[in-house]
């Protein structure tokens, strides 16, 4: 064990996915678009044009904040942050300085046993920063030259700095699984880290484990992937851990992070804060953000994922295991609790179909929940049949493809493939003794005294009734007409 702790701070930029951009009425999205075809006087700069805030890029900044348990400000402004950069065609970027969009707020991060946590308590990770700002463009090195595009100039972001509430690489990782899953679950972001939606900006610092002071921090850039943020900070904590160690200090550097040879290289010192000498933009009006609007835009508020995973292990019964996987995704979350309605018997049931069945199916067709085209009813209505020994589990299992294919009812695939299970003993001795004479060796096998190639025999017996015999009579007829 170390004796000394990471202080981690994380700033984000979260890119909200609203139709167009924050400013003008150019398309937010432009990923798969070529450089600057997706501009306009406004996103690119030019003179004598006007702003027109977008009233969703607000809506989806309160929702979020509401979700943060930020106070959200009535009233709040816009303001310039001047300074010269290439992706930047006006000089200044829209953001919000002193009187942003909320204050305060935290989100409580679990921790698993592996992320240094005990499995029981909550990390309380609190917010010290939420406003609205518009992105830049992005430069790139290409033909030997820089070049550069302003399609991303006026995507509406989401700027997020937490508190120094996180203390390991495991930590950092787990508030950004949950960040991400809190922005889908809300529909503000898509929050594909490789897409750039959600970009996070560490701080690290080190200090004696016990102690409160903050010691002089560094800051990563360019991590775009959550793994590629673990390893970051790994790497940084250990590197600060040798130079503290060899008696040197720590200097207050901006770090880039290299994901191919997974390095961390020193991009500039940062020895003063830059003077962006913020002002007020004069061409926006101040956000009045009056109670009605307010109501209507919380009126949308979902029930927020740790809570659900919470419901769902008190009014379910279900394993914290289970409920975690099944509130991953809000899509998935909703479809399970419309199939336990729908069901009606233990939730626990359909808990185990989701899982080892139907998400399976989904894997296998490299879907997600909202890509599921057997119903929730249905889902309950293939459980039912093998609950009441209708089909068999195995054939109960195959159906939930076949209706994800075929969209159709599981009752009306049974009864159109003549799938319904065949209990009826007669007509399963018939096929045991056809099995038996067509394979005396085994018979024979069977009857010295290997009584393990029963498992065989039935294996036949399933074979030849197309699946659709009940197993456990198969294995019952067959010990007895062996004998
Ligand atoms: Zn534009
Ligand atoms: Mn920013």
């Amino acid at each position: 064990m170390s004796k000394y702790e990471a202080v981690i701070g994380l700033e984000t930029h979260i890119q909200l996915n609203t139709v167009t951009k924050i400013f003008c009425s150019c398309k937010a999205d432009s990923w798969d678009d070529d450089p600057n075809t997706n501009i306009c006087p406004v996103c690119s700069g030019l003179p004598g044009v006007l702003p027109v805030l977008n009233k969703a890029a607000v809506e989806k900044a309160v929702l979020l904040a509401a979700a943060m348990h930020a106070d959200i400000n009535p009233l709040s402004f816009f303001d310039r942050k001047n300074y010269f950069y290439p992706d930047l065609p006006k000089g200044y970027q829209v953001t919000q300085y002193d009187r942003s969009i909320a204050r305060g707020g935290y989100m409580d991060v679990p921790l698993s046993p592996a992320s240094g946590g005990d499995g029981e308590g909550d990390r309380r990770v609190r917010i010290h920063k939420l406003h609205l700002e518009e992105d830049a463009g992005k430069t790139k090195n290409e033909f030997g030259r820089r070049l550069i595009d302003f399609n991303r100039c006026g995507v509406p972001l989401i700027e997020m700095v937490t508190g120094p509430d996180i203390h390991t690489a495991d930590e950092a990782a787990a508030y950004l699984i949950r960040l991400r899953q809190l922005l889908r679950w809300l529909g503000v972001s898509e929050a594909d880290m490789e897409k750039g939606h959600l970009r996070a900006d560490a701080n690290v610092s080190i200090r004696l484990k016990g102690s409160t002071v903050l010691n002089t921090k560094t800051e990563i850039k360019n991590v775009n992937s959550i793994e590629a943020v673990r390893s970051a900070i790994e790497k940084e904590i250990e590197r600060q851990t040798r130079e503290v160690e060899a008696g040197h200090t720590i200097k207050p550097w901006t770090l880039s992070w290299d994901d191919e040879t997974q390095t961390l290289s020193k991009m500039r010192s940062k020895e003063t804060e830059a003077d962006y000498r913020y002002f007020r933009e004069p061409d926006l009006l101040p956000v009045r953000l009056d109670d009605a609007w307010r109501d209507q835009i919380l009126a949308a508020l979902p029930e927020l994922p740790l809570a659900r995973r919470a419901r769902f292990t008190q009014a379910y019964g279900l394993p914290e295991y289970d409920a975690e996987i099944l509130t991953a995704e809000r899509a998935l979350s909703d479809y399970y609790e419309n199939a336990v309605q729908a069901y009606g018997g233990d939730p626990k049931t359909v808990s185990n179909w989701m899982m080892n069945d139907v998400l399976r199916m989904l894997n296998d067709r490299g879907l997600t929940a909202s890509g599921l085209n057997i119903t929730p009813a249905h889902l309950a209505e293939a459980i039912r049949l093998v609950d009441e020994k209708v089909v068999n589990t195995s054939t109960g299992k195959a159906l939930i493809a076949k209706v994800q294919d075929t969209g159709k009812s599981p009752k009306a695939i049974v009864e159109a493939e003549g799938l319904a299970k065949v209990s009826d003993e007669d007509a399963i001795r018939t096929l045991v003794r056809q099995v038996i004479e067509a394979n005396p060796t085994e018979a024979a096998t069977y009857r010295g005294g290997k009584t393990t190639v029963i498992g065989w025999f039935v294996g036949q017996v399933m074979r030849q009734s197309r699946g659709k015999a009940d197993p456990e009579t198969a294995k019952k007829l067959l010990e007895e007409l062996l004998m």
